[in-house]
């Protein structure tokens, strides 16, 4: 770290300390609620305050105060604090912690086509040898169910509370489609939401993983900012249509991301054009929208994805295109997309704190 890093940590550390921890009735930093303080170039500070589990509402609005007065340090430009709550680890505990790289789809809007984007791209890495999982976030309209064809299956209880992913098409799923009733009315809210969507990140047997995939509910708000906080991303991934890339979408996006820390391993043009069997393309929705916004949102951008309707009959008749017929065009599209992402993945995954799941 260089000299003025240095100087603008240790003005981070006793402002933060000036901070009194209701625990203890000490300062932040030597109650040990702090930890992970980075600084880096530009001035961008980042930690973590460890509240105790059982009161940790009382930590909501300290970890607010603590960034605030952190902003405060002559050089610094941005702060993030994550707060995040402890008990002590379960012997038999499920998790992500064996998973190498967690990367998240996102999209602007819903009916873009970012589920069957996710699924695609899961079989896609599962077919380059990666072991892979797909986790189904979308606690508002899952989509797994369909999409991979496991209907009615539900995922069984291994030990204490942990459950057995779902295995289908050579990757390893859950989806809150599989928890609940599909005919039960989908109306989870706060709470609800959380903490199904933690069991399913934090009670789930995910074992040794490549990559999981991480299929957000459509948006890039508050809901969805909150559940990429509660994994380390390896990166994340932005599908769209090309009239629907609008660049305040995409920036929405990279808004999003930037506070988890995580890089945009790139765009991915969704319904890009339809190709008649003479080879003629009709851009249905625009030409090249997506393609421009990122570049002029300085993002890389993957590739493009006809509206193809064996696609379209791969996803009702529940199999990925990429598994059942690998040779189809629109299969080495997501294929191709894959091995790009996985290169962006090591180009711009450079050392950054880790986050604790809460
Ligand atoms: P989202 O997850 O963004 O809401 P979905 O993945 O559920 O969107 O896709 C919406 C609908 O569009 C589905 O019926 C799906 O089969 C279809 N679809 C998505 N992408 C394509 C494509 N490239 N070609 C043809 N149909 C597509």
């Amino acid at each position: 770290m260089n000299n003025q890093l240095a100087v603008i940590k240790e003005a981070v550390e006793a402002q933060l300390d000036a901070i009194k921890d209701p625990a203890t009735s000490k300062g932040l930093l030597i109650s040990g609620r702090v930890s992970g303080l980075e600084v880096r170039d530009g001035g961008k500070v980042s930690f973590t305050i460890e509240a105790p589990a059982d009161v940790a509402e009382h930590y909501v609005a300290l970890r607010e105060r603590a960034e605030s007065e952190a902003r405060k340090v002559d050089g610094v430009t941005q702060v993030l604090a994550v707060l995040t709550a402890h008990e002590a680890p379960k012997p038999s505990a499920g998790g992500i912690g064996r998973v190498k790289h967690v990367i998240a789809v996102a999209s602007a809007k819903g009916g873009v086509g970012k589920s069957t984007v996710a699924v695609n791209l899961a079989a896609a890495f599962a077919s380059l040898g990666l072991k892979t999982g797909l986790l189904d976030l979308d606690v508002y309209g899952p989509s797994a169910p369909t999409l991979l064809g496991t209907g009615s299956r539900r995922p069984e209880m291994s030990r204490a509370k942990i459950l057995d992913p779902l295995a289908a098409h050579g990757l390893k799923t859950m989806s809150l489609g599989y928890l609940v009733d599909p005919a039960s009315p989908m109306i989870w809210r706060g709470a609800m939401a959380t903490s199904a969507v933690r069991q399913m990140i934090d009670e789930v047997a995910w074992g040794d993983l490549d990559v999981l995939l991480l299929d957000l509910p459509p948006g890039t708000g508050d809901v969805q900012l909150t559940l990429v906080q509660r994994v380390p991303l390896a990166g994340a991934i932005i599908v769209s249509t090309p009239q629907e890339m609008a660049l305040a979408d995409v920036r929405r996006g990279l808004a999003m991301f930037e506070k988890t820390q995580a890089p945009i391993l790139g765009v991915i043009e969704n319904m890009a054009y339809f190709e008649t069997p003479d080879g003629k393309r009709t851009p249905i929705f625009g030409e090249g929208g997506a393609r421009r916004t990122a570049e002029s949102a300085g993002v890389p951008f993957l590739g493009e994805i006809p509206i193809d309707v064996t696609l379209r009959e791969s996803c009702d008749a529940g199999a990925p295109l990429v598994t059942t017929t690998p040779t189809h065009a629109v299969a080495q599209r997501f294929i191709e997309i894959a091995q790009a992402a996985l290169a962006n993945v090591a180009r711009l995954n450079k050392p950054t704190p880790t986050i604790k799941v809460v």
